[in-house]
């Protein structure tokens, strides 16, 4: 029986990889990316020199059958995405739901994600949290944050740059403003930094900068948290 592993890489530090991770990817038949360019970097920093072939977004539904006849051979495919663990916010899903239904086994080799990091360093409560990830950008996306106000687990967002005003302004509107956050941004990067304070201090000190570049997780407490 062949193996689809899902490989965790790192979301900024090249150096977050795990000895385990290397070592599945240099041992594999195949490594579906999700971006062979943005990999390449990866792999060139670790020798890894394997087949790859796109695997992403866009082209996953098709790709799938693909996955499928290479596990079906008895070749092992490693999967990876640009950043962090495959299907959170990234594909993967599609590709390890079918692996299971197929039978074969499927193996996470864990790692870095954006959102757990920045749950930790955003010193909120992290013993019960809840995963939301991109919000729609249009419809729906007012439905959903009146939907989550009343939630009391610590909520995670991941949110663009160019939207991370809008998104404290649209938090404050449908949460109270004195709520508890932190934003994260360039974690584990050379301008990381992990700003905290409620909601409209967040949305004011955001709103007075002359730019906003990099990545961003959005971390909010649950309704009732106080400190
Ligand atoms: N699969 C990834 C993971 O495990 O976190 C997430 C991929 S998703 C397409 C990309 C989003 O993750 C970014 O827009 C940002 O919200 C968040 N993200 C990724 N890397 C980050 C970093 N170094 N610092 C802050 N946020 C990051």
């Amino acid at each position: 029986m062949s193996v689809l592993y899902i490989v965790a890489t790192p979301i900024g530090n090249l150096d977050d990889i795990s000895h385990r991770a290397i070592n599945v990817l240099k041992s594999v038949d195949y490594i579906a990316c999700e971006d062979t360019r943005t990999s390449s970097k990866l792999f060139n920093a670790y020798q890894i020199n394997k087949l790859t072939f796109s695997f992403h977004q866009h082209n996953e539904h098709k790709k799938i059958d693909h996955v499928m006849n290479i596990l079906n051979a008895n070749q092992n495919i490693a999967l990876v995405s640009d950043a962090g663990m495959p299907g959170i916010s990234d594909p993967g899903f599609l590709a390890i739901r079918a692996a299971h239904k197929e039978g074969h086994e499927v193996v996470v080799i864990p790692g870095p994600d954006a959102a757990t990091t920045a749950l930790v360093a955003s010193g909120l409560p992290c013993d019960r949290y809840m995963y939301e990830g991109f919000l729609p950008h249009k419809k729906g996306r007012q439905k959903r944050l009146k939907e989550l106000a009343d939630q009391e687990r610590t909520i995670i967002f991941y949110e663009s740059p160019h939207r991370v005003v809008k998104i404290l302004t649209e938090l404050c509107e449908h949460f109270e403003e004195e709520r508890m956050a932190a934003v994260a941004r360039e974690l584990t990067k050379k301008y990381e930094e992990v700003v905290r304070g409620s909601l409209i201090e967040l949305k004011t000190e955001f709103e007075n900068r002359d730019s906003i570049k990099g990545e961003i997780v959005v971390v909010v407490s649950g309704k009732g948290y106080s400190e």
